[in-house]
């Protein structure tokens, strides 16, 4: 299995507008993105559940160059660690002024062909 094809849940979650994360079937863990065992227990029986959008700023920081020539016209820009309200962490955009701690609401926009995620205050 590619690295690609075991995050297909959750691209295909982005492309519906929608944060899916997976939960470990064995001890309920839940995590970010894709990953072939359970970081908590190690077990592989881990399925993919949608996140209701909602979380905190668990860290935030400026980025001023830009990765890619798409992301040129955004810089500076924001990006935050969120963690989400069922337990993963994940990386969004975030808006100007979120400081650690702030609740936010996830959404996805476009931006060309990429879906990203954004974050904004709750
Ligand atoms: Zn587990």
């Amino acid at each position: 299995m590619t690295a690609t094809s075991l995050a297909a849940p959750f691209l295909a979650g982005l492309a519906d507008d929608r944060i899916r994360f997976q939960r470990c079937g064995a001890c309920g863990k839940a995590q970010r993105l894709a990953r072939y065992a359970c970081t908590a227990c190690g077990a592989t029986d881990l399925r993919w559940e949608y996140a209701t959008g909602r979380g905190t700023v668990f860290a935030v920081t400026e980025v001023k160059r830009a990765p890619t020539d798409a992301f040129r016209a955004l810089v500076p820009y924001r990006i935050a660690l969120i963690d989400l309200d069922e337990g993963a962490r994940l990386m969004a955009h975030a808006q100007p002024g979120l400081s650690v701690g702030d609740r936010v609401s996830l959404s996805v926009y476009r931006l060309g062909e990429q879906a990203l995620i954004r974050a904004a205050p709750a």
